[in-house]
């Protein structure tokens, strides 16, 4: 039976995603539906169902994930760019596996809505 998880689906190649990086632990690819110009998600091949679920034996992993995803923006001409890691569905979160958000290429506002 195929893994349930879309996003463990997209790590292992089983559904398609337009990627810009991939190695051993940690895939990026770009949003389907983006919400600033340059918009990409980065994820850990571990499955983590969000934030509530890091380890300690995650944190070298998911400051990985933080060291790509700052680095994948300014290697897209993003120097400045907002890092959102959504926490549960009141906080926005519609996939249960860990994702940072990479937003850039407008102005962003603050508080988020
Ligand atoms: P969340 O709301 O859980 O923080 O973010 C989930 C993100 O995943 C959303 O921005 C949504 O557009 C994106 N997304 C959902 N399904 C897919 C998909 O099949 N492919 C890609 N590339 N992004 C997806
Ligand atoms: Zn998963």
């Amino acid at each position: 039976m195929s893994n349930p998880c879309l996003f463990c689906r997209i790590a292992s190649g089983e559904v398609p995603a337009k990627k810009l990086h991939e190695d051993d632990e940690v895939v990026a690819f770009w949003d389907i539906s983006p919400q600033a110009p340059t918009h990409f998600l980065v994820i850990p091949k571990k499955h983590l169902s969000g934030p509530g679920a890091i380890l300690s034996e995650d944190e070298a992993l998911i400051g990985k994930v933080v060291r790509i995803g700052a680095q994948l923006a300014r290697e897209n001409g993003a120097e400045h760019c907002r890092l959102v890691l959504n926490n549960g569905a009141e906080a926005g979160q519609t996939v249960f596996h860990l994702h940072l958000h990479v937003l850039a290429g407008r102005a962003m506002s603050w508080p988020p809505g």
